[in-house]
């Protein structure tokens, strides 16, 4: 059955602005690092991206944040390009149920992580990025890789950022150690962690992260050049992750209340596939109790109420 109403996206943006324009400034910013802090927390924006390549904004969609976490996505497209299936020699496909940093899992399951989207798993994943390269040119690959999908040459690396998760990281060089000490990881450590950090550092705004996920709304195309960045499968595939691991231990609130493949990140950015319809970006530096955008996640919640796009039905 077809839809005759043509959904009117901004409309729905601007009434979910007005909506949540009261609210703004509730959640906790993330405190680890003093740039994360300094991010004032009633910032607020939201991009779409439709696959036939509208975009619509609203509020603070068009100013850089540091998308962390969301960068994973971005990784682990990449790693699959370069190794294919044999990652997940390295890293499982299971939600975690427990937090994104946990050593203890990595015990349990002899340095193999649950999946590549909790730390652990994102560092394996950095690792495969690294074969063959140098850590500088690892991470020159992975910001062409942005500035081709999202179609924009100024997309940069905040290297404050960079220099500060190097330096607070004590968890993350736990991790990859431990990883290190099972024999889960090729590279040194330092290398490793050198690009992870670089990769949680990109600064882009919503418009630029819509535009950069939207293959994985379009069947692994970029849909106005017709180029292919990953295949049908593929996309299926990291799309299925994202819903049930791209949000931390909330993976299944979110699922449940928003019913779209999305990945968070600690920035308050939250990054959403609408297959076949449209790439979706939010930030709201505000977090709640798993680390995910509060106010980012509300947003979602209303925009999939309003256009039925929930995996599961409208
Ligand atoms: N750079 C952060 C870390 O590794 C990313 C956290 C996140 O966004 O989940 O601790």
């Amino acid at each position: 059955m077809s839809d005759p109403t043509p959904l009117d996206l901004q409309a729905i943006l601007d009434d979910i602005y007005r909506d949540l324009t009261p609210r703004l400034g509730e959640g906790k910013v993330a405190d680890y690092i003093p740039q994360l802090a300094r991010v004032n927390p009633r910032r607020f924006g939201m991009a779409v991206v439709t696959v036939d390549g509208a975009v619509h904004m609203v509020g603070d969609a068009e100013v850089p944040f540091s998308i962390q976490s969301i960068s994973k996505v971005f990784t682990l497209t990449l790693a699959l390009g370069k190794h294919g299936e044999n990652i997940w020699k390295r890293v499982g496909r299971e939600p975690s149920g427990s937090a994104f940093n946990s050593i203890v899992q990595l015990e349990h399951e002899h340095g193999i992580p649950r999946n590549p989207f909790i730390n652990a798993g994102a560092i394996a994943i950095t690792d495969l990025v690294l074969a063959g390269h140098t850590p500088k040119e690892a991470i020159g690959e992975i910001v062409r890789f942005m500035r081709y999908l999202a179609d924009e040459d100024d997309i940069l690396i905040d290297n404050e950022v960079a220099r500060s998760e190097a330096a607070t990281g004590y968890r993350n060089f736990a991790l990859a150690n431990f990883m290190r000490s099972f024999g889960k990881l090729d590279h040194p450590v330092e290398h490793v962690l050198g690009v992870y950090f670089h990769q949680c550092a990109l600064a882009m705004s919503c418009r630029q992260l819509a535009k950069a996920g939207l293959f994985l709304a379009a069947s692994g195309k970029v849909p106005l050049s017709g180029h292919s960045v990953v295949s049908r499968q593929r996309a299926r595939r990291i799309n299925a992750l994202m819903l049930t691991c791209g949000h931390y231990d909330g993976s299944g609130e979110f699922a449940y209340k928003v019913g779209l493949p999305g990945k968070s990140g600690v920035g308050g950015g939250i990054l959403v596939a609408a297959p076949g319809k449209a790439s979706v970006a939010v930030w709201s530096p505000g977090l709640n109790h798993n680390g995910n955008s509060l106010l980012g996640s509300l947003a979602l919640e209303m925009l999939a109420n309003r256009t039925g796009w929930s995996v599961f039905g409208a």
